[in-house]
C-alpha cells in the first residue's frame, strides 16, 4: 500500500490510525450492523457519536459552559455570510482586519449585507506582515471585529491576539484551529471548516458565546440562524453525519496524543525545521514577516523558478505531493496540519537541500 506524504492545503492529510479504525467500522459500526453512512441522524447510534465528538471537542480546546459548540455545513465560506447575518444586528457595524486572501473574502461578503469596515490592510505591501493592532482604525461601535487567525494561502498567522476590550472577536480558525491552545472565552465566535486540520470536507465547525445568539438580521433563512441552529443542537435538517462521525475519531486521536498543547510543541518543532532550511538557503524564500510566519501553511518560492516544474516533479517522485503554491502566491507551499508527522517534514527538508545543492 501506498501513503503518500501530503502537503495539500485541504481536505488535507488525516492520521492513519482515524483511517485505520473508519476502515475498520465501516460495514459494522461497533455491532449496529450498519455504516455510519447509514445511520438515522436522530437514532441512539449517531446521537452518541454526536454528542461525544461535541463533548471531545469541548475538553480538548476548553470550551466555556456560556458557549454553544455547533456542527454545520457550507464551509468557511458559508461563515462568511452567516457571521454578518447573525451578529451585524448587534450595532449595525462590523470592523474587519485583512491579513490574505480569506480575511479579504470575509470582508467582500459581509459588506453585501451591511457596514463592515475595513479598518486594516497590508494588501499595498503584498500582504507581508499584520498591522500592528494600534494602527487599526476601529469603530467605536461595532458589534464585532472579524480576522482570520491564519490565512491559509499567504501564510500569515496571528500568534497574539489583539485587545478588543468589550467588542467580541470573531476569528475564521480554518487552518489554525486545534494546532495550539487557545483561550476561547477571549473569543465571541470562533469558526472553521473542517478539512483543514480536523477531518472530512463537509462540516464546519462554529463556537459562539450564547449572548451572540439572538440578533440575526430580518430575512435569516432558518438554517443560516444559529440561534436556530443552536436550538436545534444543529440539526434543522440531517448535518453532514460521516464528516461529523470522523472528526469525533480524530478529536479521540488528538486527546491520544496528548491534546492541544502536545501538538502545539511537535507543530512549533516542525515549522522551525521547514523555516531553517528556507532561510539557510540561497535557492528557497519565505517572505513573510518572521513574527508572523504561520505554522500551518509554508509558502516559499525558489529564487529561480525555472526550476518549479523539475521541484515538484522530484517531489513527487520520493512521494510528495501538493506542493504546489496557490495560484495567486505561485512558488511552492507546505501545509503541515497536525496529521503530518516530524519525520515527514524532515523528509521534505532533506528532498530540499538535495535539490539545492544537485541545481546550485
Ligand atoms: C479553506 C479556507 C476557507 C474556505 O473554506 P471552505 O470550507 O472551502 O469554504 C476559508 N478560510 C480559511 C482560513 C481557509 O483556510
Amino acid at each position: 500500500m501506498k501513503r503518500a506524504l501530503n502537503f495539500s492545503s485541504g481536505p488535507a492529510m488525516l492520521p492513519a490510525d482515524v483511517l485505520r479504525q473508519v476502515a475498520a467500522e465501516m460495514l459494522d459500526w461497533q455491532g449496529s450492523g450498519m455504516s455510519v453512512m447509514e445511520m438515522s441522524h436522530r437514532g441512539e447510534h449517531f446521537m452518541r457519536i454526536h454528542a461525544e465528538a461535541q463533548q471531545d471537542l469541548r475538553d480538548l480546546m476548553g470550551i466555556p459552559p456560556n458557549y454553544r459548540v455547533l456542527f454545520l455545513q457550507g464551509g468557511a465560506t458559508l461563515q462568511f455570510t452567516i457571521v454578518p447575518m447573525n451578529l451585524l444586528g448587534l450595532t449595525g457595524h462590523a470592523d474587519y482586519v485583512t491579513t490574505g486572501e480569506w480575511s479579504r473574502k470575509a470582508l467582500r461578503e459581509a459588506q453585501r449585507y451591511g457596514d463592515a469596515r475595513e479598518i486594516a490592510s497590508d494588501e499595498a505591501n503584498g500582504f507581508q506582515t499584520i498591522p500592528s493592532p494600534d494602527s487599526w482604525t476601529r469603530s467605536t461601535n461595532a458589534g464585532y471585529l472579524h480576522l482570520c487567525s491564519n490565512e491559509t494561502i499567504g501564510g500569515i498567522e496571528f500568534h497574539t491576539l489583539p485587545d478588543t476590550g468589550s467588542t467580541p472577536l470573531v476569528a475564521d480558525m480554518s487552518s489554525t484551529i486545534l494546532s495550539r491552545p487557545i483561550d476561547v472565552s477571549r473569543y465571541g465566535l470562533i469558526y472553521a471548516g473542517a478539512q483543514k486540520n480536523i477531518g472530512p470536507a463537509g462540516l464546519t465547525i462554529v463556537i459562539v458565546r450564547e449572548d451572540l445568539l439572538g440578533h440575526a438580521l430580518p430575512g435569516t433563512p432558518a438554517l443560516l440562524d444559529l440561534r436556530a441552529q443552536a436550538d436545534a443542537d444543529s440539526m434543522i435538517n440531517t448535518p453532514s453525519t460521516f464528516s461529523i462521525y470522523v472528526a469525533g475519531l480524530v478529536f479521540q486521536w488528538l486527546k491520544r496524543q496528548g491534546g492541544v498543547a502536545t501538538i502545539e510543541k511537535q507543530n512549533i518543532a516542525k515549522a522551525r525545521l521547514l523555516y531553517e532550511c528556507i532561510d539557510q538557503s540561497r535557492l528557497y524564500v519565505n517572505r513573510i514577516d518572521p513574527a508572523v510566519r504561520s505554522r500551518m501553511n509554508i509558502p516559499f518560492q525558489l529564487s529561480r523558478p525555472e526550476l518549479d516544474k523539475a521541484f515538484l516533479e522530484g517531489a513527487e517522485r520520493a512521494g510528495m505531493e501538493q506542493l504546489k503554491g496557490h495560484r495567486t502566491v505561485g512558488g511552492m507551499r507546505a501545509s503541515l496540519y497536525n496529521a503530518m508527522s516530524i519525520d515527514g517534514v524532515q523528509a521534505l527538508v532533506d528532498y530540499m537541500r538535495q535539490f539545492e545543492r544537485q541545481h546550485a
